[in-house]
């Protein structure tokens, strides 16, 4: 813990991006409140597949999705789902992200992308054996298996991860089984990845680290944040009861930050991939993350049984779920195990909403209209993932140190006119 900073930061948003930025900055000496206005980790945060997934270094935005959205498009309960009530204010989102196509932009999204995954479990080790909590990552790798896809696909695939420097290994259908006895006979192949983690209970995680940060002195005020008024020393951050003095601000309100800052002049194109999970009483004997290419979910087993998880589905931040698209993930699972899943029925069912941007990139960095106002959103698939990473750099922004990442291709000022964020920043190499 370094010496106590007198300056108080607010960080607004109590998933798990917010509780990291938060525990780090705590560690850096700052006081911090953090801010909430449904409890600790309610949001998004709550219910995701528990997979450090670091291999995902690839943006959404392939052209080769082109061709497979009229069919996913076309099964209501398929993969890829837009509420006709959503569609038209979904046109920017997606025009944007038929933008990220283009192959120099792909490559860059990708680069920027790899940087932060690099060094994301890294910095959760970091975090957490600070607090003896390490043995929060199950470390056993995790599986992206194939049932029909042809080899020299399965090929393409791997030499793509591998030339991105993944550690990754192809499994016939013998060492599969091996790894994982109760899979289903019908998976030819699958890539092993190495240098992954997996929680066996996301939420607990993040109360695990908001209960460190509330023992050391973090402060955890369950208000919903209306606005955030500048003034001389600070910022006001106004609740419909109250008002709250801070020196800093962290915006780290997943999909809901949009509507945050833009009263303050910034306007992103942030949008929400609801994604769906089904909980299931027994795990099935699988130990690690097991997803399917061709299926488009992840199965991981928790320590209440096998979190099946998966979907994408454009609908906005307010409509109710859609249990039908939780359920329709079962028969997926059924599929993917053997006979001893025959019965298998769903405990409970979630939805969640992913803070999406079109490059598949999040927002980190300080804003570039105001000082002492940072942002840490829209991580999309990966939030879990980043969530450590994100801290450390918040932090170091907020410290006014050199970040141990180039934050220049996460700064806000990419859709939008707005001068370059903290460009005065060297990194660290
Ligand atoms: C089905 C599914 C599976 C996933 N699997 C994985 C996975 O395996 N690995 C991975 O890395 N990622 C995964 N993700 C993505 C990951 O869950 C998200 O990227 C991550 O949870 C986002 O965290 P967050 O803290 O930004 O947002 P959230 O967890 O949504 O937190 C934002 C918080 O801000 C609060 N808030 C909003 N507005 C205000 C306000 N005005 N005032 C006060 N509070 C406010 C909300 O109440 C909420 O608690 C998955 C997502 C889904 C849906």
């Amino acid at each position: 813990m370094a010496e106590q900073n007198t300056q108080h930061i607010g960080v607004v948003g109590a998933g798990i991006i917010g509780i990291c930025c938060a525990l780090n900055l705590q560690r850096a000496g700052f006081s911090v409140t953090l801010y909430d206005e449904n409890g600790l980790a309610q949001g998004c945060s709550k219910g995701n597949a528990g997979h450090f997934a670091t291999e995902q270094v690839f943006p959404l935005a392939h052209p080769s999705l082109i061709t497979k959205l009229p069919a996913m498009l076309l099964n209501p309960l398929g993969p890829l789902r837009i509420d006709w009530r959503h569609a038209f204010k979904a046109i920017p989102w997606f025009w944007l992200f038929m933008k990220n196509m283009h192959k120099d932009t792909y490559r860059a999204n990708s680069e920027a992308l790899k940087a932060l995954n690099h060094d994301a479990i890294n910095a959760y080790e970091r975090l957490l054996n600070e607090y003896n909590l390490g043995y929060l990552l199950t470390k056993k790798g995790s599986l992206l298996t194939f049932e029909k896809t042809p080899m020299a696909q399965i090929m393409n695939l791997l030499n793509s991860y591998q030339a991105q420097g993944i550690a990754v290994d192809l499994l016939d259908a013998d060492q599969v089984k091996a790894l994982e006895p109760n899979l289903a006979n019908t998976i030819t192949h699958a890539l092993m990845f190495k240098d992954v983690a997996h929680s066996v209970d996301p939420h607990l995680f993040c109360l695990n680290l908001a209960e460190q940060f509330s023992a050391l002195g973090g402060q955890f005020c369950q208000r919903k944040i209306t606005a955030i008024k500048p003034n001389d020393s600070g910022y006001t951050l106004v609740s419909d009861e109250q008002k709250y003095a801070v020196n800093k601000v962290v915006i780290a309100a997943g999909a809901w930050s949009d509507t945050l800052i833009k009263p303050l002049g910034y306007k992103v194109p942030l949008d929400t991939e609801r994604g769906y999970h089904c909980m299931l009483a027994s795990n099935y004997g699988l130990s690690r993350p097991v997803a399917s290419a061709e299926r488009n979910f992840i199965m991981t087993p928790m320590s209440q049984g096998l979190r099946v998880a998966g979907t994408v589905e454009f609908a906005g931040t307010k409509r109710k779920m859609n249990n039908k698209r939780a359920l329709a993930l079962l028969p997926n699972a059924k599929a993917m195990l053997n006979k001893s899943a025959i019965s298998l029925h769903a405990q409970s069912t979630w939805m969640g909403c992913r803070p999406s941007l079109p490059d598949s990139l999040p927002v980190i960095g300080e804003a570039p209209l105001h000082s002492d106002l940072y942002f840490a959103f829209g991580h999309q698939h990966l939030g879990l993932t980043q969530g450590a990473i994100t801290g450390e750099l918040i932090t170091a922004l907020c410290l006014k140190k050199p970040t141990q990442v180039d934050t220049t291709p996460y700064c806000i000022s990419r859709f939008s006119t707005h001068a370059a964020c903290s460009s005065h920043i060297p990194h660290a190499q």
